[in-house]
């Protein structure tokens, strides 16, 4: 048995699969592959409504907040967001806690003043109370969890009037979340929604309609909402996946039981490391990602002999993203408690070898 601990692409469940691949033999009694299934059709706004029912229903979504399911990435959104929410301001607040934020950041200064609010160090979340606001930013950004670096935001901030914007690639859908504290989110699909080519924006309707002129219409929020994403053709079999994920989690008992779920392999993972004489995760345990838990080993050779003799007992993709090295574990919804229980197994064996 292999276990994929990839960050993303991430590892699917076996259900999920199974349900794609009849699919795209049989998309639901049309006598279509999904992949040949028009957009325009009444089976694909099925689809598409189905998989919105049960967002909004995990999520407690209400009626002022729009769903909108485009391509691009969480990478194309580093710039969207500031095209899209500006609205002629010409501040931003971005809270810089890792890679990814940094990545926003950097796009962002093509659109916006990027003023950094706050600052981690690499191994931490800087406190809310400790951030320095603007009150005439457009919108404050925050990246939840930090994929590359293991960090993980565990409380959020109070923003006021300001909307708060945030890329939760990595941790959409694996906990409940106070959705009422944001004014935007958005997340790549390929960490807990299924498959790539598919970005989730969710955007309160009241910051709809401050596109930069100079915006792609398929790109521009409020355009999107207005025509139910349909203004280009959706990314069909991504949406179709992405549904069959939400009702994968609706049926395991929603974010309450998935945030308890994925406690548990965290804590046991987190345990085995500090319990451990040669693993060591550098990031505070105030701010742990629950998501992608981050280890090292004493120096770089021992690294490659783990990572290689993981992937021969079957533990697939550890490697450390390249920005911090070292072995990175993704614990997404999809990766099962005996996932991790090989894993810490397969840890302590390596340990005692290397004695
Ligand atoms: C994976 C990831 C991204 C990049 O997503 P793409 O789909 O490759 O653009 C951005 N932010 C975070 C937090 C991520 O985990």
């Amino acid at each position: 048995m292999a276990y994929n601990f990839a960050s993303g692409p991430a590892t699917l469940p076996p259900d999920v699969l199974k349900a794609a691949r009849d699919a795209i033999a049989d998309c639901r009694g049309t006598g279509l592959s999904i992949l040949e299934l028009p957009f325009t059709g009444t089976a694909f706004a099925g689809i598409l409504a189905e998989a919105e029912r049960d967002l909004r229903d995990l999520l407690g979504l209400s009626g002022d907040w729009r769903v909108l399911f485009l391509q691009g990435g969480a990478s194309a959104q580093f710039a969207l967001v500031p095209m899209n929410l500006l609205g002629g301001r010409r501040d931003a607040d971005y809270v810089e806690t890792g890679h990814w934020s940094r990545r926003a950041m950097a796009e962002a200064a093509k659109w916006c003043r990027v003023r950094t609010a706050a600052r981690g160090n690499g191994r931490g979340v800087p406190p809310p109370e400790q951030w320095s606001l603007s009150a005439d930013a457009a919108y404050c950004h925050v990246t939840t969890n930090e994929t590359a670096d293991g960090v993980q935001f565990h409380r959020l901030p109070d923003t006021g009037a300001v909307p708060l914007a945030a890329d939760m690639s990595a941790d959409l859908l694996t906990r409940p979340l106070k959705v009422s504290r944001f004014g935007l989110i958005y997340a790549s699909a390929q960490k807990n929604l299924g498959v790539a080519g598919l970005t989730l924006v969710l955007v309160r309707e009241d910051l709809l309609g401050r596109a930069h002129p100079g915006t792609p219409a398929v790109f521009d929020y409020g355009r999107q909402a207005a025509a139910q994403g349909k203004v280009n053709t959706p990314p069909t079999f991504a949406v179709l996946v992405a549904g069959l994920m939400l009702r994968w989690l609706k049926a395991g008992g929603g974010l309450p039981a998935a945030a308890e779920r994925n406690a548990r392999k965290a804590a046991a993972l987190y345990a085995a490391i500090d319990g451990s004489g040669i693993y060591r995760c550098p990031v505070e345990p105030s701010a742990r990602s629950l998501v992608n838990v981050r280890f090292h080993l004493p120096d770089e050779a021992d690294e490659a002999a783990f990572l290689a003799e993981a992937e021969a007992a079957g533990l697939l993709n550890l490697k450390g993203h390249p920005a911090v090295g070292g072995v990175r574990a993704t614990l997404c919804n999809a990766m099962p408690e005996a996932g991790v229980d090989a894993l810490i197994a397969f840890m302590a064996d390596f340990e005692r070898r290397r004695g």
